[in-house]
């Protein structure tokens, strides 16, 4: 049975015409079987976030949501009493949010957060029945996304494949799934972690044996670097998994990092797409790697922001075995995820993208070693097959840098095929990235297949 998932982000399902293009294309893959995965509206996550953290505000948050809503119905032209239902279901809930000052419980932040995509798939499910099309919004838990208790950044459980096949199968109605959650055995709703939409439609996709996974999105695919960086930033028309998954974990926010790994799994190609732009053929995700014809093989450059480093300095290091894993055991005790490695003689240097527990980790380390932290950094990973393999490549991207100044304070080269990826100062970053786009041809690429110069093939 061909199916396809397809999944809709928040400016996708937020913007009015954007919606009306997202059920168009729907309703024109009627026979392709699709499974929909939507997104809060734009904007919605960030204000029901807004909402858990101020106290204060709660109760004007909670009807800036419920307006927000009703406007965009009247927008879209449907009936502002089809969400009554739900609306006073959210107005419970946040009313008896609002009535506590304490924080809130890991559970309640996410049965809160849960509201946005409830939302915008009854939004989705009503727009495509006026279209014509038989359609029903469903919870992720009840449709058999069943996670752990990791409130927040909760994990699939394995059973949940099997549940997802069984609960989706019968069609019609085309199924409207909300993205981003899931709910627990005993059902309580869970969260996957912000932007963890492209990962529900991933394991969607892979439950269901999709012939394809589409992300619809606000650009015509994955660029050669973020475009609020590098304005010249172009798609790229095809990555393999690994170019992607790299490019995903280093900062490209238009896949959620976890995205690929299912799909991965079971060989789905998965598709990025621009729903203001349809037509475009935007990039395409496939297991098979295939080099970048430029000199450098460069095909995107991803960035990653509020970086720690964290350095330990041990002279007994010097020619001990077990050094390595009594630091790495300290790190694994306090959950710290750990990203670049570099060693040297007597010292190790590790990268950290989220500081919550390295307060403790350091004290720990403090037994081992003289440990110095780090933060303010930024990593940056130049992403394309072979790219590690290709001589010169690490000599020419750090001339390029000292050229202007720019001091690289961590290496890591070789970790993995596709990807250089080295740290700076977080101030110095967008800088550096717009340097390498040019000095590493994407910019001038870009212009030759624009203009078709025949030069720049030879
Ligand atoms: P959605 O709501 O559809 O999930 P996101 O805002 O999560 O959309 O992701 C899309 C955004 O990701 C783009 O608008 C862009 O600003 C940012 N981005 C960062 N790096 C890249 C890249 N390499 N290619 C495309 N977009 C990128
Ligand atoms: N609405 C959620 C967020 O903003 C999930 C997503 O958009 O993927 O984080
Ligand atoms: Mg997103």
């Amino acid at each position: 049975v061909a199916l396809l998932v397809m999944k809709f982000g928040g400016t996708s399902v937020g913007r009015p015409e954007n919606l009306a293009v997202a059920v168009r294309l729907v309703t024109e893959q009627a026979t392709h079987d699709p499974v929909v995965v939507v997104s809060a509206l734009s904007g919605m996550t960030n204000l029901l976030v807004e909402l858990c953290r101020d106290p204060d505000r709660r109760r004007e948050l909670a009807e800036r949501f419920v307006a927000h809503h009703l406007g965009f119905a009247a927008e879209i032209g449907l009936p502002g009493e089809l969400l009554d239902e739900t609306l006073a279901r959210w107005r419970d809930d946040a009313a008896a949010a609002g009535r506590t000052r304490r924080a809130l419980s890991a559970a309640a932040r996410d049965r809160l957060l849960s509201w946005g995509e409830r939302l915008s798939a009854e939004l989705f499910a009503a727009a495509l029945r006026r279209a014509g099309i038989e359609a029903q919004a469903w919870m992720a838990g009840e449709a058999g996304l069943v996670t752990d208790d990791r409130f927040g950044a909760a994990h699939p459980l394995p059973e949940a494949a099997a549940r997802l096949r069984e609960l989706l199968a019968r069609r019609p109605p085309l199924p409207v799934v909300t993205g981003f959650l899931g709910a627990t055995a005993d059902g309580r709703i869970t969260t996957l972690g912000r932007g963890g939409s492209d990962y529900s439609a991933a394991l969607i996709g892979a439950a269901l044996g999709a012939e394809e996974i589409q992300i619809w999105t606000d650009t015509s695919g994955m660029l050669s670097a973020d475009p609020r960086i590098v304005p010249e930033a172009r798609p790229v028309p095809r990555l393999s998994f690994a170019e992607a998954s790299e490019l995903a974990y280093f900062g490209a926010k238009v896949l959620h990092p976890k995205t690929l790994l299912p799909a991965l799994e079971r060989a789905i190609p998965v598709r990025v797409l621009n729903t203001a732009r349809p037509r475009d053929p935007g990039s395409r995700i496939v297991p098979e790697g295939e080099p970048a014809e430029t000199s450098w093989r460069i095909k995107s450059i991803a960035c990653k922001k509020s970086i720690t480093a964290v350095t330990i300095v041990s002279s007994r290091m010097l020619m001990a075995y077990g050094f390595l894993a009594r630091v790495f055991e300290v790190f694994g005790r306090h959950r710290v995820v750990v990203d670049l490695v570099t060693t040297s003689e007597v010292s190790i240097s590790v990268t950290v993208d989220d500081v919550t527990n390295l307060d403790d980790a350091v004290a720990d380390l403090e037994t081992i070693g003289n440990v110095e932290v780090r933060s303010g950094l930024a990593v940056v990973a130049v992403v394309g097959e072979g790219a590690a393999a290709r001589i010169g490549l690490a000599g020419h991207v750090f001339t390029l840098l000292g050229g202007v100044g720019i001091n690289v304070e961590m290496i890591s080269q070789g970790a993995s095929r596709v990807n250089l990826s080295f740290v700076v100062r977080e101030a110095e970053a967008d800088k550096a990235v717009r340097l390498l786009h040019r000095g590493l041809g994407l910019d001038a690429e870009i212009e030759a297949a624009v203009h078709a110069e025949p030069s720049a093939a030879g």
